[in-house]
């Protein structure tokens, strides 16, 4: 079922029933099936007697390179197949995405479009919104409970926001079930200018940051996506509660890249957890697909500055200051930083991963950033090298839980702790992290992963 706080008029025009074809205008959520945006337009395609058409604009985003955008077309290529077998037309052209959707809308009964959380995809949406002379109707997708339901205002932490999802938290995992399209789009005759047959092409052609290379690691799309969870749930699930603060046990789901691009559903994902037995593991992993995953969404929605360093709680920007003169025990810069080459093997290694698999787990990726925060020249130094290379080098980097998660390196949605040189009261991470593992079982783990990218 689409419930009905996923749904938002943004252009409250009446719907006009001599269109071509219902319009979904796809940015964020990437894929064909448990798509509530998809499943809305085809619902009311069906009521007009209409056929749905699927638009997609190839437009710049800020920090994607070559690596994402690799990603992300090969993921459409899927969904394109996809439709087509569900009778839905997709266009794709090279457009600014809210301009594609804008001039395809002259021919909509309606438009619909999903939902995002970063400034430039509310921007985009608002400008559709600001010029569109029919109805566009916004339907959320991408989070398990709406945002605004939980709460009104920046949450302070996850414990703040945790019962308040919970509570809510029934009414929102539901299936939802693929609807038949009753009118082919099949005879729509509406050409694109990007062919999904040749990505290499395609790429080429992109004025985008090449030394970011494409990854073997991740296979795109929502077939992948589907593959990935359910082997997780059937085998590192169980394990989950107990071994995930150890990178090299490999019981993560690695549903960061896929979440990223809107090619699977956070509400399949939970539902798919949900069937195995009750137990700890299995709570473990639905705080933090469900609360971390939202407490961000919640922190980019009501702190749209979440790009700035000022928007770093206060008390932990004072003591930093406060803190920003002491000696730092090794000093670095971005590039040193970006090389892999500081005195740490273990760091060095998280790097070596980032760089070459997009990929790192989280107990890792605290480590990294504590780490770019001790051994930089100053706190502000050290925020921008730490979400300049989280967004250029990770698969599922430029997320809202890539701005919060940063931030949390910094104390947001963390309380103060014992202080410490250059930390202040910000919580710090020392070398005993890697006690905690077999580091060492790690570092050969990373050097396969490079031989297997290398191919
Ligand atoms: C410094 C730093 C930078 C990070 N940058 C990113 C980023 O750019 N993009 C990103 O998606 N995540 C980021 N994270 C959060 C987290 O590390 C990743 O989401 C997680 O490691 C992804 O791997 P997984 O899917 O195998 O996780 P799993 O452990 O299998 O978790 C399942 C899902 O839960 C969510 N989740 C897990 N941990 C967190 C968390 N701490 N906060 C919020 N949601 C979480 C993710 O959506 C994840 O896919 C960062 C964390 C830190 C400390």
């Amino acid at each position: 079922m689409i419930q009905s706080a996923r749904l938002k008029v943004l252009v409250d025009a009446p719907v006009r029933p001599d269109g071509a074809y219902v319009l979904y205008w796809m940015q964020q959520s990437q894929r064909a099936e448990f798509n509530p945006a998809l499943e809305f337009a085809i619902e009311q395609a069906n009521g007009l007697g209409l056929p749905v058409l699927v638009c997609f604009g190839l437009t710049a985003f800020p920090e994607a390179n070559l690596r994402h955008y690799d990603f992300m077309l090969r993921g459409l290529a899927e969904v394109r197949r996809r439709l087509a077998d569900r009778g839905v037309g997709f266009v794709i052209r090279k457009q600014p995405s809210h301009e594609l959707a804008r001039a395809l809308a002259a021919d909509a009964a309606l438009v619909v479009c999903d939902r995002g959380y970063l400034k430039i995809q509310r921007t985009w949406r608002a400008k559709l919104a600001e010029s569109l002379d029919r109805r566009l109707v916004q339907v959320e997708g991408d989070v398990v409970v709406p945002v605004e339901l939980p709460s009104g205002k920046h949450e302070y932490a996850a414990r703040t926001i945790r019962p308040r999802i919970q509570r809510l938290l029934e009414d929102y995992l539901a299936p939802l079930a693929a609807r038949p399209s009753r009118v082919r789009a099949d005879a729509l005759r509406i050409v694109g200018d990007i062919d999904l047959d040749d990505i290499p092409g395609v790429l080429a052609n992109l004025q985008i940051d090449a030394a970011v290379g494409p990854v073997r690691r991740f296979e795109p799309g929502e077939g992948a996506a589907r593959a990935r969870l359910e082997a997780f749930v059937a085998k590192a699930l169980p394990r989950y509660g107990a071994e995930r603060g150890r990178p090299e046990a490999n019981v993560a789901s690695h549903m960061s890249p896929y979440l990223h691009f809107g090619q699977i559903s956070p509400v399949e994902i939970a539902l798919a957890a949900r069937r195995s037995p009750a137990s700890d593991s299995r709570d473990s992993y639905l705080e933090e697909l469900i609360v971390r995953r939202e407490l961000a969404m919640n922190h980019a929605f009501y702190a749209p500055d979440y790009d700035r360093y000022e928007v770093l709680p206060e008390w932990a920007r004072k003591t930093l200051a406060d803190h920003a003169s002491d000696p730092r025990p090794h000093l670095y810069d971005r590039a040193r930083f970006e090389a892999a080459q500081t005195h740490d093997p273990y760091w060095n290694g998280a790097m070596r991963e980032m760089r070459a698999t997009g990929y790192m787990h989280n107990h890792l990726r605290m480590y990294w950033g504590k780490k770019i925060l001790n051994w930089s020249a100053g706190p502000e130094e050290a925020f921008e090298t730490i979400l300049a290379l989280n967004n250029r080098w990770f698969l599922d980097g430029r997320d809202a839980n890539s701005f919060t998660n940063v931030g949390w390196i910094f104390g947001l949605h963390d309380r103060p702790w014992g202080p410490q040189p250059v930390f202040g009261t910000v919580r710090s991470m020392g070398a005993n992290t890697f006690k905690k593992f077999d580091a060492d079982a790690y570092l050969r783990d990373v050097t396969w992963l490079e031989v297997a990218e290398r191919g």
